[in-house]
């Protein structure tokens, strides 16, 4: 088989700034307090989601928006009393980090 160095070399570099892309986000615009990895911000405030029984979720806005996005697009193929509860940022529980 004839291995095509030309376009290998080209698929290893888009694959090196992929990665950068992640890290350079990952590195800068984490909030160290949100559980998740879809900040905006090293800072900000962050809220408590509850993620049935007695677990939660510490959450920046943005995160929470991510979040709030997924749960929508999963319930449109549960059942009704199967469904993700959509609550509002403005109502959830303020979390203090410090
Ligand atoms: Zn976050």
């Amino acid at each position: 088989m004839k291995i095509n160095k030309n376009k290998q070399q080209k698929l290893y570099n888009l694959l090196d700034s992929a990665i950068d892309i992640h890290s350079y986000t990952a590195g800068k615009m984490k909030n160290p307090n949100c559980d998740n990895n879809k900040c905006l911000s090293k800072t900000g405030e962050i809220r408590v989601l509850p993620t049935g029984g007695s677990s939660n979720a510490i959450l920046c806005q943005a995160c929470f928006a991510y979040e709030i996005q997924y749960r929508r697009e999963r319930n449109q193929s549960l059942e009704t009393r199967n469904r993700f509860k959509i609550p509002q940022w403005n109502n959830l529980e303020i979390y203090d980090a410090k």
